[in-house]
């Protein structure tokens, strides 16, 4: 077990990264340590530091795992501060955590379908939702039907472990990833759904026979997006609950 973690504040803890693994140019996964004691429930977010500039970055992994698995777009300059520089950071690099995870989006236990959309790094909170539920082998009956947006394929990134998943547990999850630039040339390959993802909810509800009695809807990701099925479905009196990662 490594040590080499050092208490900084009685805020956050500086801690080490891991592993890193880079997925395109503009995304990255990210694993640090945890922050000693640090607990947190599925679809919460840490806040992370480095050279003084502080970050919320919702958590991929689950509880029982050893470390915080993050998901990062990079926001290239002016635009982006901290993202360019956790972009020049190697494992055995320091960044700072926040001792108290945060968020309230997390799994509503009263219904029994939880419907969750995401355009790319949205997909983040419902990940550690999934893997948690499994791991814990829960029994409530739940049903995870996830829509994913992307431009291009290669922004899915959790698109094989969902499908996994869908696979060994077809009454537990269901997956759909869809391309919103089909036509461009590094979608070539795909031969799955087309179009933007909040543009498809309406029929997947329908077809999925959701209805806003068994159903929490979760939104998380572009802010267009967000809106969008909120519009849509607020209105038919579901229950809709949002993660903005950014206005
Ligand atoms: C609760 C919460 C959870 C979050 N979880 C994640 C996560 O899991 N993964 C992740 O990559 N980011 C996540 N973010 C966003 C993250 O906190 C940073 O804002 C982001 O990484 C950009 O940091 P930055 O300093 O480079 O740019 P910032 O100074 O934070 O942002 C600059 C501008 O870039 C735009 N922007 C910010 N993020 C994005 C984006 N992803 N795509 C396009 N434009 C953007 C916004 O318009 C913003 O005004 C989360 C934010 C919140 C509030």
């Amino acid at each position: 077990m490594r040590n080499s973690k050092r208490f900084i504040t009685p805020k956050f803890q500086e801690v080490e990264i891991v592993h890193r693994e880079d997925v395109t140019a503009d995304l990255m996964k990210l694993w640090v340590e945890k922050p000693d004691g640090f607990q947190f429930k599925p679809g919460q977010y840490c806040t992370i530091g480095l050279n003084g500039v502080e970050r919320a970055y919702s958590i991929v992994s689950a509880p029982h795992e050893e470390n915080l698995e993050l998901f990062v777009e990079l926001v290239h300059p002016p635009d982006g501060v901290f993202t360019p520089m956790i972009w020049d950071t190697v494992v055995g690099d320091k960044v700072t955590c926040r001792f108290k995870p945060k968020g309230i989006f997390i799994l509503n236990n009263q219904l029994t379908n939880h419907f969750l959309i995401a355009t790319v790094t949205g997909i983040v909170p419902y990940i550690s939702m999934i893997r948690d539920y499994i791991h814990k082998n829960e029994d409530k009956n739940f049903k995870f039907f996830i829509a994913h947006g992307a431009s291009y394929i290669d922004e899915f990134v959790y698109d094989l472990e969902l499908e996994g998943y869908a696979k060994k547990y077809p009454d537990l999850v269901q997956y759909f990833p869809t391309i919103s630039r089909p036509n461009e040339s590094k979608n070539v390959s795909w031969i799955g759904l087309k179009g933007r993802v909040n543009d498809f909810t309406q029929s997947m509800i329908n077809d999925l026979n959701l209805t806003n009695q068994d159903t929490v809807i979760y939104v998380c990701g572009h802010p267009g997006m967000i809106e969008n099925v909120k519009e849509k479905l607020n209105p038919q009196g579901f229950k809709v609950v949002e993660e903005r990662f950014w206005k």
